[in-house]
């Protein structure tokens, strides 16, 4: 090793639920580290171009979802243009004005995000790659190794967060883990010439353009130069697959502005790409085998250790209690949890939990119980769930639907 360093909690992944994860156990006073392997935070929020933060309510005018998700919505409009629109609390509609959630402009959002950590105390590594974990003979987690510019380090800990949106580090740890299917899409920022008219009150640039989420005929797959299987992605990942992954989606994108320009009337001076993700644009890779596995249909249902809830961005009026012990695996490695897109879920489910606003609020509550778990001396995995829901209270979360006014099934 070239280097090597200690810390109480290790954060690795600087996406939304790192983020989160890391200002909450700073904030509990825990010596932190966030560990990134690109240059910006935010993760697929903003490297990744993903700029619309989910609603924060049920779609009728009920807020479920509390903390840290609400601070960051409103950094995201900090630095940049957007609002949240106060008719949401008079909603009855998926439309942006009738929910509480935002377009943002990444760019803005980030700088915003560096602040907020740095005034928090959290110590943040970028350009960072973790790319390997160290455990005791008992199965706890000691370490995670790094690369960067120092060459290979030793980062030490206690307790780890696994933010990296696939599992990273509870995969190299041993963790059992669930993969998901992926289809070929991109989004990327683009020049249009009416984009002040098209997207009022941002201006600046017109959402995304997405190619190939669509289902498409056997002809214009092959137009575009890929075959059936590049479009629909096994479960499971492996370098190369990443990389097919985004020269397939760049490629589509070469597609659309050639038909946009020789079929549609533009040119390209006035209808072009202005930035590409830097990362790609996978839904759901990896997520943990937790000691509860979240289950398509269970909105409307109440979890004895719920520890947060979130809305459907789909439609109007279904709410999800999330269980505590979806954030932890159901065996080992001690010392570990997890947030965001690798909390424990499936299906249907799966596609709740791996969304801006779910990533804030599961990124808080890890980073919580990663100090709390510290502090009381027990793995995360025995955590008193209802001191760790007391402090959730504390810091203004609501746990289960009828205190948001909402009844169950
Ligand atoms: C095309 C597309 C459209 C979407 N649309 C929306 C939308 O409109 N609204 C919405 O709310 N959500 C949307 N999502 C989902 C949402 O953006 C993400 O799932 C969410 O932001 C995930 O946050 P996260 O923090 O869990 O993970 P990520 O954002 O994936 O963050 C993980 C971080 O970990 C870092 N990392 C990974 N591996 C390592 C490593 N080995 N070492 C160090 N760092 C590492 C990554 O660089 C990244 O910064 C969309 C997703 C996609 C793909």
């Amino acid at each position: 090793m070239n280097f090597e360093a200690r810390y109480e909690v290790v954060v690795t992944g600087g996406g939304i639920a790192g983020v989160a994860a890391a200002l909450q156990a700073a904030r509990s006073g825990k010596k932190t580290v966030l560990v990134e392997k690109t240059v910006l935070l935010g993760g697929l929020a903003t490297t990744g171009l993903v700029y619309i933060y989910l609603p924060l309510c049920d779609g009728n005018g009920h807020q479920v979802t509390f903390g840290i998700c609400e601070e960051l919505i409103r950094l995201s409009l900090k630095y940049g243009p957007g609002e949240i629109p106060a008719s949401w609390k008079t909603g009855s509609d998926l439309t942006e004005v009738k929910r509480y959630r935002c377009i943002f402009s990444p760019a803005a959002f980030m700088l915003a995000l560096d602040e907020v950590l740095e005034e928090a105390g959290v110590d943040i590594w970028l350009d960072s790659l973790v790319c390997g974990v160290e455990k005791d003979a008992e199965n706890h987690l000691t370490g995670i190794i790094i690369e960067n510019k120092s060459g290979r380090g030793m980062i030490h800990g206690s307790r780890f967060i696994d933010a990296s949106g696939d599992c990273e580090v509870a995969r190299r740890g041993g963790a059992p883990c669930s993969a998901s299917e992926n289809f070929l899409s991109v989004w990327a920022l683009q020049y249009h010439k009416d984009a002040a008219a098209l997207s009022p009150g941002v201006g600046m640039y017109v959402g995304g353009c997405s190619a190939g989420g669509d289902p498409l005929d056997a002809e214009t797959i092959a137009r575009r130069g890929l075959s059936e299987s590049d479009l629909k992605i096994e479960p499971g990942i492996s370098g190369r697959k990443v990389t097919d992954f985004v020269l397939n989606g760049r490629r589509l994108l070469r597609e659309h502005y050639r038909r946009a320009h020789e079929e549609r009337g533009f040119d390209r001076n006035n209808l072009y790409a202005l930035k590409l993700p830097a990362m790609a644009q996978f839904r759901k890779v990896y997520c943990i085998d937790g000691a509860y596995i979240l289950q398509p249909g269970e909105n409307q249902k109440c979890f004895e250790d719920s520890i947060g809830m979130v809305g459907d961005w789909r439609k109007a009026g279904p709410v999800w209690e999330i269980p505590y012990r979806t954030l932890y695996p159901k065996d080992g490695p001690l010392g570990l949890l997890a947030a965001g897109r690798c909390t424990s879920a499936c299906g249907d489910a799966w596609e709740i939990t791996r969304v801006i606003p779910t990533a804030a609020m599961t990124g808080q509550v890890a980073g919580l119980a990663a100090a709390m778990s510290l502090d009381a001396g027990v793995d995360p995995s025995g955590l008193d769930v209802q001191n760790l829901r007391r402090e959730l209270r504390n810091l203004g979360f609501k746990l289960h639907l009828p205190e948001a006014g909402l009844e169950y099934a």
